[in-house]
């Protein structure tokens, strides 16, 4: 069931452009270039359709950040929080209480989550849940008597939040360089991106020996020194890099080998997003934490989350734990994710992707290679990438600056009412997990069209 359409009296688009200018600072935005061209105004929604004030209809290739695996407009969803509000709208868990919604829904968390996994602590976003990740872990090494243990490596390029902590976490120089970040005790390794560093390297050797920059990681610290190894099972908003099959058995062994927890960033790889409720399945990973966020509550109320193996809940359990958020287990948030989690289940909406709908969009993204202007295309489930370049054979970078021509290719989707987003010069979807098969068929038509358009334009701009 969908929402019924709510038509309103929109002032003029200008108006509202000139209103937000004003008045509205928005994230990753350069303010003044955004005031001089104006923001576009999305209305409303409906499935993976967007509406905006010009009443133009976007299909969604990005489920909003990548978080609105089953799609927009879902009664039930309004229902629930609705009913939730009126029932018991806040209360907290910290001083000895709780309350049902937190209890459900830890407990069917607990079920979707690997047979190890059974404790949830709730945040109310995918940072927040990586800070609570930063002190969790640390603070379990203190409980075991290895207070030395506070360093926790990371990857260049990875995205782990905004936070100070999580920002720390994630490998993204441009928000190093502002705010004093990172924080002490955190460090990079170099990412499993053969497309642009492999090199001369089979992407199998290439993601082998990415996997073992861990280990010389390790050592140089001292691998007594060393926390918590954290990392997407496909990193997203670092431009969606699936690793080779090489890299994650041998990041397994060496955190093994070491007994480093491992922190799999789930945020946007679970529920559904890979073809399997997490992506640890997916890539054959067995992490002792996980973080949560986005497709739990499919974007609808703001709620996020830590799932911790019975050992380190054990040994976190042992002591008072010192942190946690006004909106941890918020009752109409989860109640809201619990709806959610119904309708992914039910509606074999995950299944779905992995066995009919995720293989559709890879044959027909994989086609995307065919264009003079794509060099590869990677795609997991329902998160894919494809890479610009002059020159297919040898994986050439453009002249002109990283994200010139995808900035362009970008605005080209935009135009043709396609939101595609570009993470330098790679181009991104990540749609609802509801698309359809004929919907993937438009995506894929809208996307040729707007490589076609972009390339004639870099081409018109001399950056080829
Ligand atoms: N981790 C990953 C892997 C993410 O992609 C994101 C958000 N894009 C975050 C953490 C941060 O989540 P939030 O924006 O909800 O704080």
């Amino acid at each position: 069931r969908t929402v019924a359409s709510q038509i309103t009296n929109l002032p003029p688009t200008a108006e509202l452009q000139a209103r937000d200018a004003r008045h509205h600072l928005h994230p990753f935005t350069h303010a003044a270039g955004l005031a001089e061209k104006g923001a576009r105004i999305i209305t409303r929604a409906e499935g993976c359709w967007l509406t905006d004030s010009e009443g133009n209809t976007i299909l969604d290739a990005m489920a909003g950040l990548w978080c609105v695996n089953v799609g927009y407009g879902r009664q039930e969803l309004v229902e629930a929080a609705a009913r939730q509000m009126a029932e018991l709208p806040f209360y907290n868990t910290f001083f000895q209480t709780t309350h049902v919604p937190a209890i459900e829904l830890s407990e069917r968390l607990a079920e979707l989550a690997p047979e190890h996994m059974n404790r949830v602590f709730f945040a109310g976003s995918g940072s927040e849940a990586n800070d609570t990740n930063i002190r969790m872990v640390r603070t379990y090494w203190d409980l075991k008597g290895q207070p030395e243990r506070v360093n926790i490596i990371s990857r260049w390029n990875a995205y782990h939040g905004s936070s100070v902590g999580s920002g720390s976490l994630g490998g993204m120089k441009g928000m190093h360089a502002q705010g004093g970040m990172p924080i002490p005790g955190i460090h990079h390794i170099d990412q499993p991106n053969w497309w642009a560093e492999g090199g001369d390297m089979s992407p199998e050797d290439f993601g082998r020996a990415r996997a073992q920059a861990l280990e010389e990681k390790i050592l140089e610290l001292g691998p007594d020194t060393v926390a918590a190894f954290i990392a997407e099972p496909v990193q997203g908003a670092g431009g969606v890099i699936v690793p080779p099959e090489s890299y994650w058995p041998e990041v397994s062994r060496i955190v093994e080998k070491y007994g480093i927890l491992l922190i799999a960033d789930e945020v946007i790889c679970g529920f559904g997003r890979t073809g399997n409720w997490f992506g640890s399945e997916t890539m054959g990973i067995r992490p002792d934490i996980m973080t949560i966020a986005k497709g739990l509550s499919s974007g609808y109320q703001p709620i996020g989350g830590s799932i911790v193996s019975d050992e380190v809940a054990e040994v976190i359990g042992g002591a008072e734990f010192n942190h946690g958020y006004t909106y941890s287990g918020h009752p109409v948030a989860c109640a809201v994710a619990l709806e959610n989690l119904r309708i992914l289940d039910e509606e074999g909406i995950v299944t779905r992707v992995r066995t009919e709908t995720g293989p559709y969009l890879k044959q027909k993204f994989e086609s995307l290679t065919e264009h003079p202007l794509v060099g590869e295309a990677k795609i997991v489930g329902m998160m894919g990438s494809i890479a610009l370049t002059p020159d297919k054979a040898s994986r050439a970078a453009f002249a002109a600056d990283a994200g010139t021509v995808g900035y362009l290719c970008r605005e080209r989707c935009f135009a043709n009412n396609l939101v595609m987003r570009h993470v330098g010069d790679r181009m991104i979807v990540s749609p609802p997990l509801v698309i359809s098969k004929a919907e993937i068929d438009t995506l894929i038509e809208r996307a040729w069209r707007s490589l076609d358009e972009a390339m004639a334009e870099a081409e018109a701009q001399g950056l080829m």
